[in-house]
């Protein structure tokens, strides 16, 4: 026999016993996001080479290492895109979406050759979240405060906010100065990343994973005590606000984004209960990015949502949504019957269009009809066989009870309504 083939390290099926999990946190997110008015924008999952070499910045680890790329038959780069807010300001731009302000939101996969572990996969889904046109620090706040009621619409608990301010391009330039003599000084104490970032990307160093660099890092020097007038002056009014709502936050001078285009606010939310791979939620303000790329500057602030991670901890604290069953489950034994049970579940969808209704299909004996009735969870399994078809009635059981009774044919939908 051939060998089976077998899909691609790190990229996950999502199989139908987690889908209704992943459905019902998808249907909050997206009615959380609407009522504060962000609209949905779709844009290609593959993208231009250069798109993401330009935004997100060619020293960062998605460009340097984890970019799925490949020569189309054109001769065309192409790259699976690796997050969504360079695709999503591609998108704004080229369709004269930044004449205005924008509230926007995407959801779908994203590609990185990383290496594959509990929380971090090749392929995995993000829910983003981008705002144009907006300078800040209100719409910061409301963007931090909306995250904060996604949680509280899904009963998450076991999060952190925690945020920081990256500053001006120049204050970072000059603390950037300062991190790599620091670094320096300490270079055998650097482990092989930190080495390597030391002169691309020392503030990614920061960012480090490796327990061993924490120390170094924690005395390190503070971006928050080199901050310019603007953003210190906005990052105390983003926790005026933050205080005045009462939602709790760590300022946490070490939170530095992965990607090259953040400035001003950055904020992450984290947990302890995924091991290390903690962050459920980054995002941040990247007014440069749209000038970056070409455009007429427009200031903005996005944050993703790995949807993989959301879910774990969902999992994790018990806080899994109630997914909804299957209502009703038809068994039919004989001809007529099975004829009869496809006309009858007919009529109850048209009855009542919601209803959640299982015919059962190939036929075979009641005891084995049955048993596909108790496993589809169905909270009543409806009986037809040639008794029912000549008095015109249907057996109804309780499941949960095992209680049964004779319900005639044209009673059945007001019977199942209530
Ligand atoms: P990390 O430091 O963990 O690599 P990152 O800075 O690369 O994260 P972002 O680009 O900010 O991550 O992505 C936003 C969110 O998307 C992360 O907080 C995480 O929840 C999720 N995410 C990122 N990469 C992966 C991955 N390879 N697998 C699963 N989820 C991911
Ligand atoms: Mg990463």
């Amino acid at each position: 026999m051939a060998e089976i083939i077998r899909s691609i390290r790190g990229m996950n099926d999502i199989l139908p016993d987690v889908t209704p999990y992943w459905q019902a946190v998808e249907k909050t997110l997206k009615d959380v996001l609407s009522g504060y008015g962000y609209q949905e924008i779709r844009f290609p999952i593959v993208e231009k080479t250069e798109l993401f070499c330009r935004s997100i910045g060619e020293v960062t680890d998605i460009v340097e290492k984890e970019m799925y790329t490949f020569e189309d038959r054109n001769g065309d780069y192409l790259t699976l895109r690796p997050e969504g807010t360079a695709g999503c300001v591609r998108a704004a731009m080229q369709n004269g979406l930044l004449n205005q302000t924008q509230r926007l939101w995407y959801m779908g996969p994203m590609f990185r050759h990383e290496r594959p572990q509990k929380g971090r996969y090749r392929q995995f889904h993000q829910i983003g979240v981008e705002a144009y046109g907006f300078s800040g620090p209100d719409i910061d706040a409301e963007m931090i405060l909306m995250t904060a009621r996604l949680w509280k619409r899904l009963n998450l608990t076991g999060l952190t906010l925690q945020i920081n301010s990256l500053g001006s391009t120049d204050a970072r330039l000059a603390y950037r100065d300062e991190l790599i003599t620091y670094f320096e000084a300490h270079k055998d104490e650097l482990d092989e990343d930190s080495q390597r970032r030391l002169q691309s990307n020392p503030l990614r160093i920061l960012d480090s994973k490796n327990p061993a660099m924490q120390a170094l890092n924690d005395a390190a020097p503070k971006l928050l005590d080199h901050l310019d007038n603007e953003s210190k002056q906005d990052f105390e009014a983003l926790c005026q606000i933050l205080d005045t709502t009462g939602l709790s936050y760590e300022i946490n001078p070490r939170l530095v984004r992965g990607l090259d285009y953040y400035g001003k606010t950055v904020f992450e939310w984290v947990t302890d209960h995924l091991g290390s791979q903690g962050t459920v939620c980054a995002g941040g303000r990247y007014d440069g990015l749209v000038a970056q790329l070409g455009g007429r500057g427009a200031t903005a602030i996005g944050f993703a949502i790995g949807l993989e991670r959301l879910i774990a901890l969902l999992d994790a604290t018990g806080a899994l949504p109630d997914v909804t069953d299957i209502d009703a489950y038809i068994v039919a034994v004989g001809e007529q019957a099975e004829k009869q049970a496809l006309l009858l579940a007919e009529q109850l969808r048209d009855a009542i269009p919601n209803l959640r209704l299982i015919t059962h299909c190939g036929g075979g004996s009641f005891k084995n009809q049955f048993k596909r009735a108790d496993r589809s969870g169905a909270r009543w399994t409806l009986i037809l066989g040639d008794d029912e078809i000549s008095q015109q009635v249907v057996g109804v059981k309780t499941m949960a009870t095992g209680e049964q009774e004779i319900i005639a044919w044209d009673a059945l939908a007001g019977y199942l309504k209530q």
